[in-house]
């Protein structure tokens, strides 16, 4: 904690520099906690962000919160940068009628903003009642993720589930993620995020905004704007998934794979306009492309040659009642239209590769027929006739 109370008023660590704490601490004050009222220890280390911290923990909810070091650096860090934009800037804002302390509470002219940072994992259902709560109160929270992120390489980005939480969308930069990162005193913006399989996503050139140049809301610089998507490299990722399932996955036991050879299809070989990238939502289903955009054709354009955008819908939605499909967890992002624009945007994909032509009235007709080849030299062909028509759109998208 930063805050603690003295002289019943409140008093801040961030307002004082350590010299000046410690001269104050030297005279035996004493703090209590603003919450249940017990006393703190005033913590001044050589590493850490001078912090309170209570004798004992138990019977205070706020006292045992666990904070590490990286959580009072932000919030120390973040509160001195927008100290310099706004005067209302409170930090550990306590929020009466929702009985829950905002890190950062910003008080404009005409909106309030809550800061929320985020060190450690909590559950994505707690991420969705709080922010429920504050906009029951009309404050605006902005959720920041500083728990560190793993770059495995360049333009890779492995997010668990509870990170993924934090991806928003943005028509300019499409699903970002932002993260803060105390030591560097800075964020990086990762953007046009693509998933390649559960947990992976590839992202454009990340961009650094260092704290000095953020705001609320958050402004991207202009330059920042090359989104050399790495599509190149969609198929290498398509094929890497394709293998891992074989490798690590029990036909028996895997609802998809099952589904694949009961139909008689060769798993390996799918066509290539099975398992496109979808932009910018298909994002939003967490089983892979290869999964929805097969269970698409079995369940639709393997049986009708003229097929409309609501059928396809329908046979989503149930895949998705009996648990074959899920959409992950986001909740900065979402919409009511989120499947039939994602059905929308595969259709036109198709109708770009010639696989389909759009009829006046909407519905779409099958030029070519399914065929799965069962060989590699059959796949291979697939391979060079399907290409050239596959780079060229996805230069486009
Ligand atoms: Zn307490």
């Amino acid at each position: 904690m930063l805050t603690a109370l003295f002289r019943e008023k409140v008093f801040s660590t961030i307002h004082y520099t350590r010299e000046e704490l410690k001269n104050l601490r030297s005279k035996r004050p004493i703090f209590l906690c603003p919450h249940c009222s017990s006393e703190l220890n005033l913590r001044i280390g050589n590493q850490n962000v001078p912090h309170f911290a209570h004798h004992s923990q138990f019977q205070c909810a706020i006292g045992k919160q666990h904070e590490s070091p990286r959580h009072l650096l932000s919030k120390q860090l973040l509160y001195e940068r927008l100290r310099e934009h706004y005067t209302e800037v409170s930090v550990e804002y306590y929020v009466k009628e929702l009985q829950q302390i905002a890190d950062i509470y910003v008080k404009t002219e005409s909106k309030k903003i809550a800061i929320e940072i985020q060190c450690s994992s909590i559950p994505i259902p707690d991420i969705l009642s709080r922010t429920g709560g504050y906009h029951s109160q009309n404050i605006t929270p902005f959720w920041m993720l500083t728990q560190p992120v793993t770059v495995k390489q360049k333009g890779l980005l492995h997010l668990p589930s509870f990170q993924q939480a934090f991806i928003r969308y943005s028509p300019h930069i499409h699903h970002f993620l932002l993260h803060f990162s105390p030591e560097d005193r800075s964020f990086t913006l990762f953007t046009h995020l693509i998933p390649v399989s559960v947990s992976a996503f590839i992202s454009a050139t990340p961009v650094k905004i260092p704290i000095e140049q953020f705001t609320l809301p958050l402004s991207i610089p202009h330059s920042t704007v090359n989104h050399p998507y790495l599509l190149k490299n969609w198929n290498q990722y398509r094929m890497k998934w394709i293998y891992n399932k074989l490798h690590y996955n029990k036909a028996k036991s895997d609802l998809f794979l099952r589904e694949v050879y009961r139909e008689g299809d060769t798993f390996l070989y799918l066509p290539l306009f099975v398992g496109m990238p979808v932009f910018p939502h298909g994002l939003h289903f967490k089983n892979h492309a290869i999964e929805w955009q097969y269970y698409i054709w079995k369940d639709c354009l393997k049986k009708d040659r003229f097929i409309s955008e609501e059928k396809v819908v329908k046979v989503i939605k149930r895949r998705m009642d009996r648990g074959y499909l899920e959409f992950r967890a986001l909740p900065f992002v979402g919409g009511d239209q989120l499947l039939k624009e994602i059905v929308k945007s595969y259709l036109a994909l198709l109708k770009d590769m010639q696989v389909v032509r759009r009829m006046d009235g909407g519905q779409y007709q099958l030029l070519e027929a399914w065929n799965c080849p069962d060989n590699f030299p059959g796949f291979e062909q697939h391979q060079h006739d399907f290409f050239p028509k596959w780079k060229h759109i996805l230069k486009k998208v």
